[in-house]
């Protein structure tokens, strides 16, 4: 990819690239809907991801070129920055608008972005946009970032420069995923612990629905004012910050506090959905893979009944899954209401799979989903 880059690179400034940067994009392997609520989430780094090569030049303009958009902009070099319409290239200006903040910067960018993780599609491009900028830049620049602060800055894109109130997963795993790891991450403290994800003999398949977007943005946002209010409920008795705090059984004791029935499944499906995540990890730690597939069901019921992200596209995925002899465990992965879920398949079935996934989706659906086969890679790096 490197060489295909520095080619169109070459094509289109008419100058060598200087240096090329890669961030992958990302599933959760079990854990939705937890960062907001300060609990346990466990993603890994998947190898599609997104590609930056850069220049710098002496125009004091910075000027972004993406291979997967036609859009493209030119922007001269001030001092801060707004968002711009709704143009894609607002995802890494949000990144330059981040680092004015605290340094100059000297010279203006050449910047050609390339991606290969299907866009919208809940596998995270959109941090993987802004850590791969981020992470660029800072060290193009050589300035003093550590890999938390690039996750925090390009959290901050998302949340104050795009204006889309997610939590800091998908930053913090295309930033610190690893070849053939995952992370069980704490979204309150940030305290984190890579663990061995050997599939043995299985692999890692995403099926992307292809669900055209539809109410996803306010049904998320929705989300979390239910689970405000489950928290506001349960603070009249009990004194916590986030509902990640309270274990199942605690949450037995109090969970009378909310009176209304749709935040109280809300609040259900996180606080043991929380406890899932540190079973799943402990689990797929030591090669149980049944175990963690049956802790993968078990997610996605919830996140179906309770939490009511799934849909008819995410739920024909899994029900599949579940007949389907060679799949140990499969859940939506992602916000849902469309986006993609992940199946632990055995490596020999990966054909005869796709085959009938793609024609039992097809009947029931009435169009076609996708299926790719990744490997867990690793996080943002200098290529
Ligand atoms: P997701 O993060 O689930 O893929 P989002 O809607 O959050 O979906 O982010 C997708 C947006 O990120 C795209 O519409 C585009 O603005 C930006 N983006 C992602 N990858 C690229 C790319 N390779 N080139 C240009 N823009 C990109
Ligand atoms: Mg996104």
């Amino acid at each position: 990819m490197k060489d295909e880059l520095a080619n169109k690179f070459f094509e289109t400034y008419g100058h060598q690239p200087e240096a090329t940067y890669f961030t992958p994009g990302r599933v959760n392997l079990i854990g939705e809907h937890i960062d907001y609520n300060g609990g346990l989430v466990f993603p890994c780094a998947i190898t599609l991801g997104t590609w930056l090569a850069l220049a710098p030049n002496n125009d004091r303009t910075i000027r972004f070129k993406s291979l997967n958009f036609p859009e493209e902009a030119e922007i001269p070099l001030e001092s801060s920055y707004t968002k711009d319409g709704s143009g894609w290239y607002n995802y890494p200006l949000g990144v330059f608008n981040e680092i004015l903040k605290n340094f100059q910067i000297p010279v203006g960018f050449d910047l050609l972005y390339t991606g290969n993780i299907p866009i919208g599609s809940g596998l995270s491009s959109s941090a993987s946009i802004e850590v791969v900028t981020a992470y660029a830049l800072t060290a193009y620049l050589e300035l003093d970032y550590d890999r938390l602060a690039l996750v925090k800055m390009s959290k901050r894109v998302e949340n104050d420069f795009i204006g889309l109130n997610s939590g800091i997963m998908d930053q913090f795993a295309v930033a610190f995923g690893e070849k053939d790891k995952a992370i069980v991450l704490n979204c309150d403290t940030l305290e984190y612990k890579i663990v061995d994800c050997d599939l043995g003999d299985h692999v890692l398949t995403i099926i992307n629905t292809k669900k055209p977007r539809g109410l996803a943005e306010s049904k998320y946002n929705e989300r979390v004012s239910e689970c405000q209010a489950a928290l506001a409920a349960l603070n009249t008795e009990v004194k916590i910050s986030n509902l990640c705090e309270l274990t199942p059984d605690k949450f037995a004791l109090h969970s009378h506090l909310i009176t209304d029935e749709t935040i109280l499944k809300r609040a259900t499906h996180v606080i043991h959905e929380n406890e899932r995540v540190s079973l799943a990890a402990k689990a797929l730690s030591e090669g149980k893979l049944e175990e963690f597939g049956t802790l993968m069901y078990a997610s996605h019921q919830s996140l179906k009944d309770l939490y009511e992200v799934s849909g008819l596209e995410l739920d024909t995925v899994v029900d599949f899954c579940a007949d389907y002899a060679d799949v140990t465990g499969a859940r939506m992965t992602g916000a849902g209401f469309g986006g993609c879920a992940i199946a632990i398949l055995k490596k020999d079935a990966v054909e005869d799979f796709t085959e009938k996934l793609t024609a039992y989706y097809q009947e029931r659906v009435g169009y076609a989903c996708e299926v790719y086969v990744s490997k867990i890679g690793n996080g943002a790096t200098t290529i």
